[in-house]
């Protein structure tokens, strides 16, 4: 492990570069395996109230808001304007969190673990942001 902000001579990046790199491709992987075999378990059929047809649904944890499995929406951004591209209108929580990725070959088996195995919880967008509020905060007074 190099020092913070140093370049690896071997990666020609930092490891804190490679260490961004490594979980925004490892998160695809969770997205196409356990977050779908996830959803498919807690989905049900219910009627959409705009065609009054069936349709699949997920229901937020903490508030009950009941939400298509491939609903989307353009999401607010922090600016108060809207995003370019619609996204879905839930998250898939990690309810323990995901072990923090710090030395890569000490932490990334335990990142993974948690990342594929962990549990999870389907929340509403707006919830979703209250828990990850409420995890920064804990983490922060650990
Ligand atoms: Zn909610």
């Amino acid at each position: 492990m190099t020092k913070r902000g140093q370049i690896n001579p071997v990666t020609g990046i930092t490891d804190g570069k490679l260490r961004t790199l490594l979980k925004s491709n490892l998160r695809p992987i969770w997205r196409n395996t356990s977050r779908k075999e996830f959803i498919k378990s807690v989905r049900r059929k219910a009627t959409n109230p705009k065609t009054g047809r069936l349709w699949n649904v997920v229901d937020c944890k903490d508030c009950g808001l009941v939400m298509g499995v491939s609903e989307k929406k353009r999401r607010v951004k922090r600016d108060g304007t809207l995003e370019k591209k619609a996204k879905s209108v839930y998250e898939v929580d990690h309810v323990n969190g995901i072990t923090p990725m710090v030395d890569i070959r000490e932490t990334l088996g335990e990142y993974w673990h948690t990342l594929i195995y962990g549990e999870m919880e389907i929340v509403c967008v707006p919830c979703h942001k209250k828990r990850t509020a409420k995890q920064r905060a804990e983490t922060r007074n650990n």
